[in-house]
């Protein structure tokens, strides 16, 4: 595997990283995950948007423009077209003389940029909604969950705690209102008097990450009602989804141990894939 350290491409068992920088001991660093189909990457200017921003709010200075040369030349480095891509920026090492614990950081800041990617499978094997279970454990997160921070500890702890429920994830609630999954935007499906309301949180409601898939779905299928999406409703739906850049459209069969639904994808889970992927091919002029 080739990686971006830096500036350079270089092979992954030679990169190597100051063990004082920021990113390590802190997390103090914000990430993107992208990901490209046919050697081109999905909502670019949507990923670009959200790094720029994200920066921005934790005062770390680098060009978020750069993902996109860059992110074209690891792809043609490891020679891949179908590929999931991981950049992060960190603050980098403390100046010499400054003590390597303080929360501050006085002098030029020289960020750390990494860069790697992966194989992933091509768009038209995207037929059917993958899935999951999942379990509902509280948000511990910090209040800023539209940053993509490097510092994922609340989202793995309720990882470790879903997995210990026999979950293969987690869905994040806090005070009785449903956030996200911990790398995913929810969708759930509604049973209403007159049919059905389809309905993710919306970003005011919760703190939550404005996902880039989220987007372009909401875009392609604007029947999806964004709104406080309270955890009994979750609990009653008749179709739980996850959407995320390798999640695409993955529907929950089972939520803290009772099926949802049928227990198996349902139809709107397959229908929204089927938009996403429609909306993917536009995006990048498939
Ligand atoms: N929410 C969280 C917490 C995430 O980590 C992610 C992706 O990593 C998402 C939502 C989905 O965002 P995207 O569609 O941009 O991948």
């Amino acid at each position: 595997m080739i990686v971006h350290l830096n500036g350079q491409l270089l092979p992954a068992s030679e990169a190597r990283v100051s063990p004082f920088d920021r990113g390590f001991c802190f997390g103090d660093g914000i990430y993107e995950g992208l990901r490209s189909f046919s050697a081109r990457v999905v909502g670019m200017d949507l990923h670009i948007k959200r790094m720029r921003q994200g920066l921005a709010e934790i005062r770390l200075p680098w060009e978020a423009g750069n993902l996109a040369p860059l992110s074209d030349e690891l792809l043609a480095a490891n020679k891949l077209a179908d590929a999931f891509l991981y950049w992060q920026v960190s603050r980098g090492v403390p100046p010499p003389g400054q003590n390597p614990r303080a929360r501050n950081f006085n002098g030029p800041v020289k960020p750390t940029v990494f860069g790697y990617c992966f194989p992933t499978p091509p768009l038209a094997s995207h037929t059917e909604p993958a899935t999951k279970t999942a379990a509902i454990r509280p948000d511990h997160r910090w209040l800023r969950g539209h940053v993509k921070s490097i510092s994922l500890l609340g989202g793995v702890v309720a990882g470790l705690e879903a997995s210990d429920q026999g979950a293969d994830d987690a869905i994040l609630v806090r005070d009785g209102i449903v956030g996200e999954g911990t790398s995913s935007n929810v969708i759930a499906v509604l049973p209403t008097s007159g049919g059905t309301e389809i309905v993710t949180p919306s970003l005011e409601s919760a703190s939550i990450l404005a996902g880039v898939t989220r987007d372009l779905l909401l875009r392609a299928a604007p029947e999806i009602v964004q709104r406080p999406l309270r955890v009994d409703e979750l609990t009653a739906a008749s179709e739980v989804m996850l959407l995320g850049t390798l999640t695409m459209v993955t529907a929950i069969t089972k939520l803290d141990g009772r099926p949802v639904g049928n227990g198996a994808a349902g139809p709107v889970a397959r229908r929204l894939l089927a938009t996403l992927c429609a909306a993917i091919r536009n995006d990048i002029g498939l």
